[in-house]
């Protein structure tokens, strides 16, 4: 297993839009003896050195220095020479302590959720932090690792296109390496969604999105997947591995994994998929990136799909005529706007 996802589900609060599983830090230490449980029963550290590593939440950070330390002592973790390790930050846990040992045990980038720089925004989103928490803790992330990008969230309620573009320009103007930016959705299992919160308008939606990938753009950052902004080379390696239809361990409470045709769900629950529903799975989430969909290097490397060529090559045709793909088969700003039916169009 070369790519590795270890879940935290821990939070000190609840974030209005959020239905992930998470839940009150119970015991850290605990729980990394979980994981390194879970990791050695998994043959994680056998089967030779990571490619990326990714620790996402929930909050990472909640484990402390302690269990980071732990974790990396352990041996099961061994990173491959130039491998990518990420650790997801909430900016009102984001310390120089923190943020130092994290570098000292070799992290290579640290991802924040800043969501949004309007306080008005963060407070409706009970986010528990500011505008200039989430400044300060991008400046302590980035002085021990270089490598540090943030989250937002576009079309959150109650905020303006005016506030939205100064989001935008603050993120822009930060000469950050990498930006995610998400479109927000309504979770039925979320605070908003239990308090019937309307999704938001869509072509506003759209607009919002249009115009960070415009001012995103011109501070460098390539939209490198429907969602992803970054500067040349600083793309997040583990996420392209997921986008290049590559296999993934998750470890922990609520992880997700994607193992040969075995998919292991966040609920902990598995399925085992055809042949062919794997091989779409794989190969079609290329329609989301820059790298394009290429129809006879999917047919190539999943022979099952071969039969679907003729009607792949004429459904894309069609996309590239009604200005939704480029030469490449990679969306445009029109296509990332449609990106999921596009796939669902060639299953
Ligand atoms: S969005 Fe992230 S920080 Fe907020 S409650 Fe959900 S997992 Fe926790």
């Amino acid at each position: 297993m070369r790519h590795l996802y270890l879940h935290v589900p821990f939070c000190t609060g609840r974030c209005a839009y959020c239905a992930f599983v998470s839940g009150p830090p119970g015991d850290p230490e605990a729980y990394v003896a979980g994981l390194l449980r879970e990791a050695a029963a998994r043959g994680v550290g056998a089967a030779g050195p990571l490619e990326t590593l990714y620790c996402g939440g929930g909050t990472p950070a909640l484990l402390g220095e302690a269990g980071f330390r732990r974790l990396a002592a352990s041996g099961l973790f061994t990173l491959a020479p130039g491998a990518e390790w990420t650790v997801e930050l909430h900016p009102a846990a984001t310390t120089r302590a923190l943020a130092r040992t994290l570098a000292g045990l070799g992290v290579t980038r640290l991802s924040l959720g800043v969501q949004s720089f309007d306080d008005a925004a963060l407070a409706r989103c009970n986010r528990r932090h500011t505008a200039r928490q989430a400044l300060e803790a991008i400046e302590t992330a980035r002085a021990a690792v270089p490598d540090t990008g943030i989250d937002l969230i576009a079309g959150l309620p109650g905020v303006s296109p005016a506030a939205w573009t100064r989001t935008l320009r603050r993120a822009a103007g930060l000469g950050l390496p990498h930006v995610s930016v998400y479109a927000l959705t309504v979770e039925p299992g979320s605070a908003w969604g239990r308090a019937g919160l309307p999704a938001p308008d869509p072509d506003a939606l759209c607009d919002a999105i249009a115009e960070a990938a415009e001012t995103l753009a011109g501070a460098g950052l390539r939209r490198y997947e429907t969602s992803n902004y970054a500067l040349p080379g600083r793309a997040c390696r583990h996420n392209l591995n997921t986008w290049r239809g590559g296999d993934y361990l998750g470890l922990g409470r609520g992880a997700a994994s994607r193992l040969g045709r075995l998919r292991r769900a966040g609920d902990g629950s598995e399925e085992t998929l055809s042949e062919e529903a794997d091989a779409l799975e794989r190969a079609l989430t290329a329609l989301r990136t820059a790298e394009g969909f290429d129809p006879e290097a999917a047919a190539a490397r999943f022979p099952v799909l071969a039969p679907r060529l003729g009607r792949w090559r004429r459904l894309l045709a069609a996309f590239r005529a009604e200005g939704l793909l480029d030469a490449r088969n990679a969306p445009t700003t029109r296509g990332h706007e449609v990106a999921d039916a596009l796939a669902r169009a060639l299953l």
